[in-house]
């Protein structure tokens, strides 16, 4: 345990002295850059002094609130010493994660958070004002890139039960298909937790037209215990045109270091690599590699993200609120009334909820922090919302 402590501190110590001003500027409003995801939770929180943040509970971003373990703290430590280099021994990265998937090094592509790949995605498929076909709502930020490269997205609302309308965007990228760059498919979905199952999945990849690639965005892919859902990994190594996004920064807690990355077959690959920025850095590559192996550690993550989303969860229902079930360490939970200011009184109370998913504009997406963090939460929710009684429907006769 002691040396838990001692090693991080002696990371956060090399961090910061790598940045410097962190340390001498305190109270600074200094905010590390990220992908779309980091931007999105940057705008969400707003404002917020290093210490106001220290003093949160950080349940807004779907992050690992643990950290990585000590395995991936001691690998990111002894790589210190290269950070002068460019050339440099990386941890096999690369080769690391194709065997982890059984592929081969020209299967990935490496991006600084998964969120480059579905930029790089993007920008490779879209650009000459081709279409993304996907649902509404998911992750917002496939569609933004497309926006901000003059592409278009062509949304399927969620069904009635949130469920993703798997046969109506099928015949949309039919019916659509010159215009389309690719499909995209978050699984399981963001906002809402929820998996498109196997079959549903095979359903979409036969009856695509033939070379549209499909993006499979399996940010969460650890946490999901139904035997319902697979990984699309396997439809790479039929060759068929499908990327897998995965991402370091939920499970492995690595989400301010960056490091996620793409499986597909080797052409898609090619077709890819020329837009990615190859910026990932020495500390992470090292870091990716050691937590690959520290199964045991992300198994004790999973299983206490589900043990405090079903305690949270039925502490909300036993509240008389309704919640979304989830496969995923988040979770949304109706309101009855909009979203946007209750985010703002939990702001108050020191809680960072999630930020307002539209249309879904009733519901707050909430992460699953620690068990305190859990606990601040369902307290300011009660101060905030009042109990409802359920409607019981007494059987008649
Ligand atoms: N995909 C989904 C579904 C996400 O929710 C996120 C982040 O929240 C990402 C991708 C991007 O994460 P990162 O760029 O940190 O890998």
């Amino acid at each position: 345990m002691a040396r838990h402590a001692v090693s991080r501190r002696n990371f956060m110590g090399g961090m910061a002295a790598a940045v410097g001003y962190l340390s001498t500027r305190p109270g600074a409003e200094l905010w590390a850059q990220g992908g779309p995801a980091a931007v999105a939770a940057q705008r969400a929180r707003g404002p917020m002094t290093p210490e106001q943040y220290d003093r949160m509970a950080k349940i807004s971003s779907n992050e690992n609130n643990w950290g990585p373990p000590e395995s991936v703290m001691k690998a990111m430590n002894n790589a210190w010493k290269y950070v002068g280099r460019y050339g440099y021994p990386d941890g096999n990265i690369v080769q690391r994660i194709a065997e982890h998937h059984g592929v081969k090094a020209e299967n990935i592509l490496l991006g600084a958070g998964s969120g480059e790949i579905l930029d790089v995605v993007g920008t490779t498929f879209l650009l000459g004002g081709k279409k993304v076909v996907g649902a509404d709502p998911s992750y917002g930020s496939v569609y933004q890139h497309a926006t901000a490269i003059k592409a278009e997205a062509i949304k399927v609302p969620l069904l009635a039960d949130f469920q993703q309308n798997t046969s109506a965007m099928i015949e949309a990228a039919n019916k659509h298909a010159a215009e389309v760059g690719f499909y995209y498919l978050c699984n399981p979905n963001n906002p809402t937790g929820i998996v498109v199952p196997k079959q549903e999945v095979k359903q979409i990849i036969d009856n695509l037209p033939k070379d549209m690639p499909i993006l499979i965005d399996e940010a969460y892919h650890h946490f999901v215990n139904t035997p319902n859902y697979e990984t699309a990994i396997p439809y790479v190594l039929e060759g068929r045109p499908v990327i897998v996004a995965r991402t370091f920064s939920k499970i492995a807690g690595l989400a301010a270091m960056r490091l996620g990355y793409a499986v597909a077959p080797a052409p898609i690959i090619q077709k890819m690599r020329p837009f990615a920025m190859n910026s990932i850095n020495v500390l992470v590559k090292h870091g990716g590699a050691a937590s690959l192996l520290d199964t045991a550690a992300q198994a004790e993550v999973k299983s206490k993200v589900i043990a405090l989303r079903t305690k949270t969860s039925d502490d909300l229902k036993a509240y008389g609120y309704d919640v979304i079930p989830s496969e995923t360490n988040f979770f949304m939970v109706h309101l009855g009334r909009q979203v946007q200011p209750v985010i703002e009184e939990f702001r108050q109370k020191e809680v960072l909820v999630g930020r307002p998913f539209p249309p879904m504009l009733e519901h707050l997406r909430v992460s699953i922090g620690t068990a305190e963090e859990m606990d601040r939460f369902m307290v300011a929710f009660k101060q905030i919302f009042p109990a409802k009684t359920r409607q019981t429907n007494v059987a008649q006769g």
